[in-house]
């Protein structure tokens, strides 16, 4: 069973629940009046990057306190990858994993040396959660459930002592001679020799995520690179494609165009919904779009068949269309049942068309549109819908070593908070662990 004493602490941990559920309606209990004020490191925001520096701190024996406006710690961990948590990324090669975050990738090499992917699973592992790798390099838990990954952390904060203040918004920070003294709840102040600001992004505000810690750093003299939602739905000006919604397409290719000119292109999968498009390439695409999008019309050009050049289709049709069948009734051996319609109305071939008697104009449309159905970008869906923040605070300003602030001498920072991101398949959550891990280990060093 787990104990809660009177003055916040956890004392003991007997009972080795997976759930975790029983054991965070123990941490409601405590009350604000019981805890203690002072502690070695503050850390504000219970998402993964706050849990995993609270943890290495409590781990190297300082006395910790990790405080969370939310009532349980987590809140956007649990819905990460549809509920099933996309831990990590199984690039083993840290250079080959920085790679995926873009010109600002190098800023993480010296967190993924201490606290890579290896780490994050033998960390999981160890701790009694066995994890498996799915296509793309992707690694969830065995048992596809996202709590099983928070319970794993929640007893890690638990081993390590970390007090724990759920329910809890920080409202302010009060700094002096260049240091933070402490922070403000909006009952009472927390003080301690060094503060990690974990509070996230803005994106999914619904989970705790409202960007407050861009406004406080930036108040402390950081420079904010703009928040921008990344990795997020597209919505899409024709209306046709809410009759497709629902249908997902694997192994297309989207190209990125503005101006003619093309931009970006991802292979892979994606999927149509009822107000435009979304699935890994265009959530992959979309930070580089919302980029761009000031600057002109940017349009999809999906390529449905990408492993087969001009040429080479143009032979498989000819072939096929020595056939006498219907061209509606060859069309699902092409494309997906719900495109068939979408074929018809642009290629304005008739569904009752024998095929034999299709002609080479009316086949070199088909080819135009198997090679590029074209789809005019109208936005994002916005924070509310995306899954991660791009920009934040700049990393010309932290420490890349320790994740120390270069303004203010007892702040650290981790996870969405700062300016890097990275594409779908654990890339983000990885971010999260290195840094919170670094930003807890190095927070410590300053204290004892
Ligand atoms: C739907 C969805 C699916 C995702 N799936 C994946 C995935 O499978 N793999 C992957 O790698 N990434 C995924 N991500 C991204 C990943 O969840 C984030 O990158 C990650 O949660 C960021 O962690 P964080 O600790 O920096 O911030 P957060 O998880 O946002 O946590 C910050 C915490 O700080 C708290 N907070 C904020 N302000 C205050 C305050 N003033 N006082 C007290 N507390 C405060 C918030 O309540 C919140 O709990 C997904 C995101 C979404 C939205």
């Amino acid at each position: 069973m787990y104990l809660v004493s009177k003055n916040g602490n956890i004392n003991h941990l007997t009972k080795n629940s997976q759930s975790g559920s029983f054991l965070l309606e123990m941490l409601r209990l405590k009350t604000m009046d019981k805890i203690e004020k002072e502690f070695d490191v503050a850390i504000i925001g219970g998402g993964p990057a706050g849990m995993m520096a609270a943890i290495k701190a409590g781990e190297k024996g300082a006395k910790v306190i990790l405080i969370e406006k939310n009532l349980t710690l987590g809140k956007k961990l649990l819905i990460t990858g549809g509920g099933r948590c996309n831990i990590t990324q199984a690039e083993f090669n840290n250079k080959k994993f920085v790679e995926k975050l873009g010109k600002k990738g190098q800023f993480l090499l010296s967190a993924l040396s201490i606290f890579g992917p290896k780490e994050v699973c033998d960390f999981f592992e160890k701790n009694g959660l066995p994890i498996k790798t799915e296509r793309g390099g992707r690694v969830f838990p065995v048992s596809d459930k996202s709590q099983d990954v928070l319970s794993v952390l929640l007893k890690c904060l638990i081993k390590n002592k970390v007090r724990l203040l759920l329910g809890q918004e920080v409202v302010g920070l009060n700094i002096k001679d260049g240091k933070i003294v402490s922070v403000k709840l909006k009952e009472k102040e927390i003080f301690a020799k060094a503060f990690i600001l974990a509070t996230g992004g803005k994106a999914y505000p619904g989970t705790g995520s409202t960007g407050q810690g861009y406004f406080w750093a930036e108040k402390m003299g950081h420079k904010i690179i703009k928040p921008l939602p990344a990795l997020v739905p597209l919505e899409i000006k024709e209306s046709w494609v809410a009759g497709l919604s629902g249908l997902g397409l694997k192994n297309v290719r989207v190209d990125v165009l503005q101006n003619n000119k093309k931009i970006d292109e991802k292979f892979g999968e994606m999927l149509f919904t009822h107000f435009g498009v979304s699935g890994p390439i265009i959530l992959d695409l979309s930070k580089k779009i919302g980029e761009i999008m000031s600057k002109g019309e940017v349009i999809l050009r999906i390529d449905l068949k990408p492993a087969l050049d001009i040429l080479t289709l143009d032979k498989r049709l000819q072939r096929d269309f020595q056939s006498k069948r219907n061209f509606k009734n060859y069309l699902p051996d092409l494309v997906p049942q719900k495109l068939g319609d979408l074929i018809v109305r642009f290629t304005k071939i008739s569904p009752d068309k024998k095929l034999n008697s299709i002609n080479k104009e009316e086949r070199k449309k088909l080819i135009d549109v198997l090679k590029g159905v074209e789809l005019t970008v109208k936005g994002s869906t916005g924070f509310g819908q995306a899954i991660i923040t791009s920009g934040g605070v700049d990393l010309k300003e932290i420490d890349s070593r320790t994740m120390r602030s270069k303004i203010i001498k007892n702040l650290f920072l981790a996870g969405e908070i700062i300016d890097l991101d990275g594409p779908t398949g654990g890339y983000n959550l990885q971010i999260c662990w290195s840094a919170g891990f670094v930003a807890g280990s190095n927070a410590t060093n300053l204290t004892i």
